[in-house]
């Protein structure tokens, strides 16, 4: 249990050093950088499923290549005069259909044949459900002089959001269109993209910020123009909550932090129906009837061709018209589909609910195989769930940040669990070579020296020798003074044996209130030397018994040494054996 709990500890630590070292880099930005790729394969994958189906109302008037070629060649210029344009509108109009944006913009042309400009603008007055695009900029204002925006182009904002930064959508010029088109309607939003550091664009601003005010996102103004013919709402302030979330009636739209909406896709280019330019005013031009009927369409004006340059790159295509992005934009809003990143504690918590599964399986599972199988499985399972979530639920939650986690948990509870099996081992081994009592090796280590060291000294023809120790009258001893009094004895001579020789002699406790030393590569002289001067310091010491008793005892001594004693262990044993039972005989307290 404390073990567990010790395991646990470590590997938090462990963990939270290096979340934090890898947070404080630009390491971060890195995760950000993946985070986003698992999202663009999760949109590429939910798009092939076919799960998702745009909405089929939304048609595309395409400026295609041939449609830009077709107006060069007809009317020798571009951009088309505007009075097309109108004459464009008047057609559509009159099979009613939901509404039309341009996501072009109509900026002064010098070139404009007299009242073409203003055919244009009178159609926006004629018709309500007709968009303009305008752009902002941060061109210098000394060379172009800002131009102020009519009240009536600004929504007003409440945004009780700590998250949401707006300052990185705010402009300092306006690129502005005809002044007569801003003078007949109010309905013009704004055509800023943004896009993330790998050029992917996966967000798209909902309000911008212009001279202290803000302004809509063309399709936003679009969308809204459909909910409030729809659904009767027609807010006259939006209200961003807590949470990030932009309230649009029965609508949640969750906006990022860098004040985009994160846009939910349908298909690569073509998921709209796409219809030429050209064609239509052809029919327009020659008085044939125009084969598509735009009753009840949100019909979308916009360049698609490679040679007017509005092609961006989407997590789902890397060619991807900007209109078709303005579609998929309204398709998103009035679906309510738009892309809700997960809150960060809610990640942060499935991450420390994985991780701590991951801790607990590497702690408690043996097979490194299994647990790493274990590991893939479980990441794997998250993974299907955020895919799913995401599928059904339009909910972005983290992949990236839990899955480190989870790695950083894997590894960590390794090298915890290896070291503190490592540690279990050698206390282990202690435990099968040494004696309880006296802290000496043990009769086990002692035999298994004693060889060792045998075939060492054949080999390298070289002597070792062996004291065998044997306490005078211990028995009487024990009966004098009790067993506790003996065991402590036995403790303090051990101690003492191993004070008084080489650290690379052996000292064991052989059996009983018996000792021996190994001590390799050592002469009969030398040892004999050092088994007279170990005899004379046991000889010497005043014993503690107990608190308030002291003793003295005596040893008698036993050296024999190889190779003139014997060439094997038995033989060595035996004379050393031999000369303490000499010892003995003799008086005690004494080497043979
Ligand atoms: P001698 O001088 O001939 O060696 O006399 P002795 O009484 O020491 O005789 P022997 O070596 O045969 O006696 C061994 C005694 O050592 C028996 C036992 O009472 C005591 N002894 C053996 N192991 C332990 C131990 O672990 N603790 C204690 N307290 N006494 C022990
Ligand atoms: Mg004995
Ligand atoms: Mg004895």
């Amino acid at each position: 249990m404390l073990k567990k709990i010790m395991y646990t500890l470590w590997i938090a630590m462990f963990v939270l050093f290096v979340y934090y070292t890898a947070r404080s880099t630009n390491f971060n930005t890195f995760l950000d950088a993946v985070e986003n790729k698992t999202f663009d394969l999760r949109q590429s994958i939910i798009v092939n499923s076919g799960y998702k189906k745009a909405n089929k109302n939304i048609v595309i008037v395409a400026i295609d290549d041939a449609s830009y070629e077709y107006i060069l060649e007809k009317y020798g210029e571009w951009p088309l005069p505007r009075d097309i344009y109108a004459r464009i509108i008047d057609y559509i109009e009159a099979q009613h259909p939901k509404s039309i944006a341009f996501d072009l913009m109509f900026v002064k042309s010098l070139r404009s044949k007299p009242g073409a400009d203003k055919a244009l603008a009178d159609a926006f007055k004629k018709y309500d459900n007709i968009y303009a695009a305008m752009n902002f900029d941060n061109q210098s204002v000394d060379v172009r002089k800002p131009v102020e925006l009519p009240q009536k182009l600004s929504i007003n904002l409440t945004n009780y959001s700590q998250e949401i930064d707006f300052d990185a959508l705010s402009f300092l010029n306006c690129r502005s269109i005809l002044p007569e088109i801003i003078a007949n309607t109010s309905n013009i939003g704004i055509i800023n993209v943004s896009r993330a550091d790998d050029g992917i664009l996966r967000k798209m601003p909902i309000f911008v910020k212009y001279q202290g005010e803000f302004y809509p996102q063309l399709a936003f103004r679009l969308g809204m123009g459909l909910i409030r013919q729809e659904e009767g709402y027609n807010p006259q302030e939006y209200i961003i909550d807590r949470s990030s979330n932009l309230l649009l009636n029965n609508r949640k739209v969750y906006i990022d932090k860098d004040g985009g909406v994160i846009l939910n896709w349908y298909g690569p280019t073509g998921t709209y129906l796409q219809i030429p330019l050209y064609r239509l005013i052809d029919a327009i031009e020659s008085g044939q009837k125009f084969s598509y009927n735009f009753s009840n369409k949100i019909v979308y004006f916009g360049t698609t061709a490679s040679s007017l340059f509005d092609i961006k790159t989407i997590p789902v295509s890397k060619i991807y018209p900007g209109v078709e992005v303005q579609a998929t934009y309204v398709n998103n809003l009035l679906d309510n589909s738009f892309i809700t990143k997960v809150a960060k504690p809610v990640t942060v918590t499935l991450g420390i609910i994985l991780a701590v599964i991951i801790g607990y399986l590497v702690i408690n599972i043996d097979s490194a195989a299994i647990v790493t199988l274990s590991f893939v499985s479980v990441y794997s399972l998250y993974i299907l769930f955020a895919y799913f979530i995401m599928k059904y639920h339009n909910l972005w939650i983290g992949i990236v940040y839990p899955l480190m986690l989870g790695l950083i948990v894997f590894v960590s509870a390794f090298v915890v669990k290896y070291i503190i099996k490592s540690r279990d081992f050698e206390q282990q081994y202690l435990l099968a070579t040494t004696d309880g009592l006296t802290e000496l090796y043990n009769h086990r280590y002692f035999q298994e020296q004693m060889k060792i060291l045998v075939e060492q000294s054949k080999r390298y023809d070289i002597p070792f020798s062996l004291i065998i120790i044997d306490i005078d009258y211990f028995k009487k001893f024990n009966d004098t003074f009790g067993h506790q009094a003996g065991d402590a004895v036995l403790r303090q001579v051990a101690q003492l044996l191993k004070q008084s020789v080489r650290s690379t002699d052996i000292v064991c406790r052989y059996g009983g209130e018996e000792m021996s030393i190994l001590l390799p590569n050592t002469s009969k002289e030398v040892s004999i030397t050092t088994a007279e001067k170990i005899c004379k310091r046991v000889a010497a010491k005043r014993f503690k018994l107990n608190n308030y008793q002291e003793s003295n005892v005596t040893i008698s001594l036993g050296v024999s040494s190889y190779p003139e004693d014997g060439e094997t262990p038995a033989s060595i044993i035996d004379a050393a054996d031999k000369r303490l039972y000499q010892s003995k005989h003799n008086g005690r307290n004494q080497v043979t």
